[in-house]
């Protein structure tokens, strides 16, 4: 971007030159006109803070007025390479309204100089922004259909192989389309905060059908909550609901964030989490060790449980250097009392040289994926009957 001086009387560009960039008013006035049967018609006058020339960045077409400085002025141009790599880069749906808006102001400006007063709207393509509202409302109607629901992973004790408690992981089970896998929706309604409905009612869900199930001990559940329920301050009173409405204890409860979540307001978070400990919930850090996690937060952050991700664990049977950095993250949180979960267990090998690290449980493909609640409760039941069985 390029601060430009111009003096009074200089002109920027003219009607009909290519839209080559677009202005940010630092200092000064412009003024924005059109000739018409050799009268000048004034448009608008620019002061300070004003953007202009950004219309036929944005929609592609050549100047439909000339712009003029009324005095010495100072400005930012804006490329138009860079003006629209920046709108490419904008949410769908703000990209798509800023275009829209433009092509009705064109319409209306046309329309005034015709002496016309309703501009006719020309139909114009859905774009990009339409596919978001639309993906939008299809995940909000599954959710108040019901068609978003919790599946359970297993999390294991790799030493007897006995299950402990489950992780949650939302499905959405289409009517036409099978079952859809979270990197199907859960971006776009990460993106519209559509994810805290989401994660609402998959907890509800799984805690209400897991409050019932014995056991010695009973299996615990971890759930997913996202950030925005920190931005919202919406944790501590939507945990508190889920528990008075679900009565799981909140013992059995592990709520799993990741070290992002916290990043923003890590005053405010520390706070939260420390409310949600005094209820008896357990916070899990989530994928530690991929780029977001670092060690700052081990120590920062009051964590009982930390999972160490699938990135970490699938290199140890190869990697000496990842067997070394397993060891040492296995000692640290011995030291600052916190359990470890390996994640992505995928085969016995890798369980082998994860035990003969230190790490006890494990969550995996090895031991069981996602599957239906029905079926992880009946697999529990039958672990349970088992064990009861043994003399
Ligand atoms: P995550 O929390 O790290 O969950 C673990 C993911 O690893 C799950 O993917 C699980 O199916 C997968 N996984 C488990 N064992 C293995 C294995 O041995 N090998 C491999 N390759 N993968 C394994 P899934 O279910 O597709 O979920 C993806 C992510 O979506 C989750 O990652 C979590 O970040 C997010 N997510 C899922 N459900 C929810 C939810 O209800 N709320 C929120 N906010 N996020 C959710
Ligand atoms: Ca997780
Ligand atoms: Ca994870």
């Amino acid at each position: 971007m390029l601060s430009i001086r111009v003096s009074a009387g200089n002109v920027l560009f003219k009607e009909g030159d290519p839209a080559n960039c677009a202005y940010l008013v630092e200092e000064g006035w412009i003024e924005i006109y059109t000739e018409q049967d050799g009268r000048r018609q004034s448009l608008s006058l620019i002061g300070t803070g004003q953007l202009f020339g950004e219309m036929g960045v944005i929609d592609g077409s050549v100047r439909t007025a000339t712009a003029v400085a009324t005095e010495n002025s100072k400005l930012l141009c804006i490329s138009a390479e860079q003006f629209l790599s920046l709108l490419d880069h904008a949410e769908p749906f703000h990209a798509e309204l800023l275009r829209k808006l433009v092509a009705r102001f064109r319409e209306a400006q046309k329309a005034w100089m015709k002496g016309a007063i309703l501009p006719r709207q020309e139909s114009s393509a859905m774009g990009p922004g339409y596919a978001m509202l639309a993906g939008h409302r299809d995940i909000a109607h599954a959710i108040d259909r019901g068609e978003i629901v919790p599946y359970l992973q297993p999390i294991v004790d790799m030493v007897s192989g006995r299950w402990l408690g489950f992780e949650a992981l939302a499905r959405w089970q289409t009517p036409d389309d099978g079952v859809k896998l979270p990197v199907e929706f859960l971006p776009l309604a990460e993106r519209t905060g559509l994810v805290q409905r989401i994660d609402l009612c998959i907890a509800l869900r799984a805690m209400t059908e897991l409050h019932p199930v014995g056991g010695h001990p009973c299996p615990y559940l971890n759930i997913n909550f996202s950030a925005w329920h920190f931005k919202e301050e919406r944790l501590l009173p939507a945990v508190r609901d889920l528990l008075e409405q679900s009565h799981l204890e909140p013992e059995r409860l592990r709520i799993e964030l990741t070290e992002s979540q916290m990043l923003d307001n890590s005053d405010q978070a520390l706070e939260i989490m420390s409310e949600l400990q005094a209820l008896g919930v357990k916070l899990a850090l989530d994928d530690f060790g991929t780029g977001y996690s670092s060690l700052s937060v081990l120590h920062q952050m009051p964590f009982q449980i930390l999972k160490i991700d699938r990135s970490l664990v699938s290199g140890v049977l190869v990697e000496s250097r990842q067997r070394y950095v397993l060891r040492n993250l296995v000692a640290l949180a011995a030291d600052l009392d916190m359990e470890i979960v390996t994640e992505g267990v995928e085969d016995e090998a890798t369980a082998i040289a994860l035990r003969s690290l230190g790490c006890l449980a494990g969550q995996g493909y090895l031991y069981g994926r996602p599957m239906p609640i029905e079926d992880a409760i009946a697999a529990w039941q039958e672990q349970e009957a088992t064990a009861a069985a043994k003399p």
